[in-house]
């Protein structure tokens, strides 16, 4: 994002309050360049070191539009649902170089995944490999599988999006890890493809990486005894992005590091070198994006300043839920407005409907503000609360702007229940 010579916001050329005229708000804006560069981090990162796939974590921000471009660079995907594997397929991506996650795979799921070829299942549990086996048994299509391993260590992150500690709901456990292979290894519809793990998200420290990747080398020699050799190695997304002050590893920082510590296991082992896959989201898109919306209306409540705007937890769930922190800027200045420290909250009927708290911001009614880094889980955990349409979303290329999603309609609302 930058600001052009009279003071307004622009991204990729695009001056931002000129977007929320044109478009309206609340809207989603995201710059093609800054997801492509931030996916080429990855892929360069990894550049003639391994055979490496940079799987996008699909749930960060699932539109198409954007799966499609991230499909043009090269990437596969990481999924959780069969409507992601939709929007892989609708993008003309290749569903080869997609692993589907999860812990709760359906059994319509499994069927539609292994039609649609999808590369890996990435199993959870002992009771999902048994599942996976029979619906393979049934189509008689084989079933790449890996499992994802819960190696127990701390990713220090949020609570709620920490996934690699024991008391998680994911991944099955380094104990147990051994069992569900055998399976696999002996049943004829299922082959053994790797090894997974993802510990978090938005982690701002390397180290639980390193940890977590010598809890699975240890693992795959244990597992080697056993006869079962697993040759690839799937370690996850997680690398956070700055929302306020973090200073999160960059993948050039890390992807190289773990990369050499598998080849010299590899060496020691007299194997050849795994191939790999990391499965990021947040880190290619989160900084990519904003939220433009609009202040409805400025209010004092004894000496506490509200800016009222029209976007709301039902569009960026990220405060409400985890007490989020969101940089807000004025998309142009305001030479007129005075300045007042702000909550900048919405329309919704909950106190915990707030985008920011105690912003210094000089702004009047009508003034379009930037909900900033919101390019990861915003409009893919919008919701319809207080039966509110979700947000538009526009995609910037060179300085032009494109709809990729238009905005839902008080129709798009109440059809499901008049369909009936
Ligand atoms: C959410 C998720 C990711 C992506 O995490 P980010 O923090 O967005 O990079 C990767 N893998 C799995 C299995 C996930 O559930």
């Amino acid at each position: 994002m930058q600001t052009d010579s009279s003071g307004q916001l622009t991204f990729e050329g695009a001056a931002l309050n000129s977007l929320a005229a044109q478009f309206g708000t609340p809207l989603y804006v995201y710059s093609a360049q800054a997801i492509r560069s931030a996916y080429q981090s990855y892929a360069k990162a990894c550049e003639g070191l391994a055979d490496v796939t940079i799987c996008y974590a699909i749930k960060a921000n699932s539109n198409i539009h954007i799966l499609k471009l991230l499909a043009d660079e090269g990437a596969g995907f990481d999924l959780v649902s069969a409507g992601e594997l939709a929007r892989v397929l609708a993008a003309g991506g290749n569903p080869a170089k997609a692993v589907f996650a999860g812990v709760g795979k359906s059994v319509d799921e499994i069927e539609y995944a292994l039609k649609a070829g999808v590369g890996c299942f990435n199993v959870e549990s002992a009771a999902e490999m048994v599942r996976i086996g029979e619906v393979a048994q049934r189509l008689q299509i084989k079933a790449n599988v890996s499992v994802r391993v819960n190696p127990d260590v701390d990713a220090k992150t949020h609570p709620y999006i920490s996934t690699g500690l024991k008391e998680n709901k994911f991944g099955v456990s380094m104990a147990a890890a051994p069992v569900v292979y055998a399976h696999a290894h002996q049943h004829p519809w299922l082959s053994v493809h790797g090894i997974d793990c993802h510990i978090g998200s938005q982690l701002t420290d390397a180290s639980p990486y390193f940890d977590a990747l010598d809890r699975v080398l240890a693992l795959l020699d244990q597992l080697a005894a056993q006869g079962i050799v697993v040759n690839h190695l799937d370690l996850g997304g997680g690398i956070g992005i700055r929302y306020r002050d973090e200073t999160p590893p960059k993948p050039a920082d890390v992807l190289p590091k773990l990369i050499a510590r598998v080849k010299t296991w590899a060496t020691a082992q007299g194997r050849s070198m795994p191939s790999l896959s990391f499965e990021p989201g947040r880190s290619i898109v989160g900084n990519a994006g904003v939220l433009l919306t609009e202040v409805e209306f400025l209010k004092e409540n004894e000496g506490k300043h509200f800016a009222i705007v029209d976007a709301a937890m039902n569009d960026l769930m990220r405060p409400a839920m985890y007490e989020a922190f969101h940089g807000v800027v004025a998309v142009k200045p305001n030479p007129t407005a005075q300045a007042n420290t702000y909550d900048v909250v919405g329309p919704v009927c909950e106190s915990g409907d707030w985008l920011a708290r105690n912003r210094e911001l000089a702004i009047e009614q009508g003034d379009v503000l930037a909900i900033l880094s919101a390019g990861a889980y915003g409009q893919t955990m919008a919701s319809n609360y207080n039966s509110r349409g979700r947000a538009a979303e526009v995609l910037v290329e060179n300085g032009q702007a494109r709809l990729i999603r238009r905005r839902e309609t008080i129709e798009d609302l109440l059809r499901p229940e008049q369909d009936v």
